[in-house]
């Protein structure tokens, strides 16, 4: 029985202050493997304090010192990948090739930023101004349990290249992840207080977090009604706050795209990562005429989809990561069913041959429209919607009939069409016939999938205020 009771704090590893528990379940097995002692308002004013006493002498560091604390982190982090791998697996049921994925994209994003530092413009000059980027200050970060290692460090890196210290809450669901990513954050050999972690509930530490005066930068992913309340609670303060939130997007199928191919990849667009992914593509537009033709071709594709032990490299879907996400998933699944939704694979009851464990069954339904609340509301979980559209146009119109825009996908030969289209989407990426992820392009949401953008130069810049100096030359 593992038991997590440390908080990074102020370069050591320290006894929380908090006292109350919490059991860690195995999400494949049901049973309790470990205990977090959740971090309190204490070790949350602790942890920025200790960050606040780094602000001057990191806000002041040279270029080439944060480039090579970049560099060891990533160094760092790689060193234990095996470690991570296993770490998410057994917390979360990450499929073992998408959990090796998702450890090493903790390094690429240490190193894009190092890279971009080299000659990042700090100061340019404007006619008779100068404009600087100054670090913000203290950032605060929160984060979800579903991308642990890249939510942490692509903020993380951001935050360092642009001189601000850092306090990251990690999400209660994620202690073991969050361990053994502070640990090789550790090694990396920050400067005290430069970097600082706790993890505790957002009710308790989060908002003692959010709530100190000294935080002037919180960068948030989470759902999309967490990201709401941080917000209102910055007014006060006008702290800068970046929201990286939830997401319902669509995959566009066009008329000319190859169906079984199409199907394959939508299956793997919507039901990465478990069906837990704010990207995933979870409502499926195809043209009417192809609707029949395309059910098919997901039957077929589905027949490729393993379900189960998580370290098993053929496994291509694990369990949800707790009991509330399992029975909320379950919930969609049965207003699917009331509101006139087909299940064309999945449906509820347990997957064969998995008795125990938060498995559902991977779901496609179709007979949807885009008015039903499994196409409207993000269920988090392998379920997904087909809908028919008559044209192109209608398509883009249905994309965009969502509160969220974060992400989209078109899959079809016309490369120029679908270029067009996605052009009229509204939403932070589109990708075109696959999972692109670019890390030095910017990342972040339309509409109620948030505001502001990190990855790349966003990132750094995301953690500066800008000033312009003009005259005295
Ligand atoms: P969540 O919003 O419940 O929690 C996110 C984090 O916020 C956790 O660390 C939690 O403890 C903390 N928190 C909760 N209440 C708080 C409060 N009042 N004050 C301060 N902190 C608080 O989200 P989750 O269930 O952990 O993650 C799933 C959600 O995250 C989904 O909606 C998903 O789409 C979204 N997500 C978005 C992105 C993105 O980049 N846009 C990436 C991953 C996940």
């Amino acid at each position: 029985m593992r038991r997590f009771d440390q908080a990074y704090i102020d370069g050591a590893f320290r006894p929380v202050l908090g006292r109350e528990e919490m059991a860690i379940v195995d999400p494949a097995s049901e049973e309790e493997n470990g205990r977090l002692v959740l971090a309190n308002a204490e070790d949350a004013r602790i942890a920025v304090e200790a960050a606040s006493r780094a602000f001057a002498g990191w806000s002041t560091s040279s270029r080439g010192e944060r480039i090579d604390l970049l560099n060891a982190l990533a160094d760092a982090v790689e060193a234990r990948s095996d470690a991570l791998t296993e770490a998410t697996i057994a917390e979360y049921g990450g499929p073992v090739e998408q959990a090796r994925w998702r450890a090493g994209l903790a390094a690429t994003n240490f190193r894009v930023a190092a890279r971009l530092l080299a000659d990042f413009p700090f100061s340019r000059r404007i006619n008779d101004t100068e404009v600087v980027g100054q670090a913000a200050g203290v950032a605060l970060h929160i984060v979800p349990w579903n991308s642990v290692y890249n939510a942490i460090s692509v903020k993380m890196a951001g935050a360092l290249a642009a001189g601000c210290p850092v306090v990251v809450k990690a999400s209660e669901f994620s202690p073991w992840q969050t361990e053994l990513l502070s640990e090789c954050l550790h090694a990396a050999g920050a400067p005290a207080g430069v970097i600082n972690v706790v993890t505790g509930l957002g009710s308790v530490a989060g908002e003692a977090l959010t709530a100190h005066p000294d935080v002037r930068k919180i960068s948030f992913t989470g759902s999309t009604p967490v990201g709401k309340a941080i917000l209102r609670g910055s007014v006060d303060r006008l702290q800068r706050v970046t929201l990286e939130l939830g997401g319902k997007a669509p995959t566009i199928v066009l008329d000319d795209a190859d169906l079984a191919q199409a199907a394959a990849q939508a299956l793997a667009i919507g039901f990465a990562n478990n069906g837990q992914a704010c990207i995933a593509g979870t409502r499926i537009l195809v043209q009417r005429g192809q609707v029949e033709a395309f059910s098919e071709a997901i039957r077929k594709a589905a027949s490729g989809i393993v379900q189960g032990d998580a370290r098993d490299p053929r496994t291509t879907l694990g369990p949800l990561v707790n009991r509330r996400q399992y029975e909320r998933v379950l919930g969609y699944l049965r207003k699917g069913l009331e509101e006139g939704a087909r299940p064309i694979i999945g449906g509820e009851g347990r997957p064969e041959g998995l008795e125990r464990g938060y498995f559902v069954r991977p779901t496609v339904f179709a007979n949807v429209t885009n008015d039903m609340t499994i196409a409207q509301e993000e269920i988090f979980g392998p379920v997904l919607c087909v809908i028919a559209y008559e044209d192109d146009a209608d398509a883009i119109r249905i994309a965009n009939d969502t509160p969220y825009g974060l992400h989209a996908y078109i899959l079809g030969k016309d490369i120029r069409r679908a270029r067009d289209m996605a052009a009229r989407i509204d939403a932070g990426r589109v990708a075109i016939n696959g999972l692109s992820h670019e890390p030095l392009a910017p990342f972040g949401g339309f509409k109620q999938s948030g505001i502001g953008r990190e990855y790349g130069l966003s990132g750094i810049e995301d953690h500066l205020e800008f000033k312009a100096i003009g005259g005295g030359f």
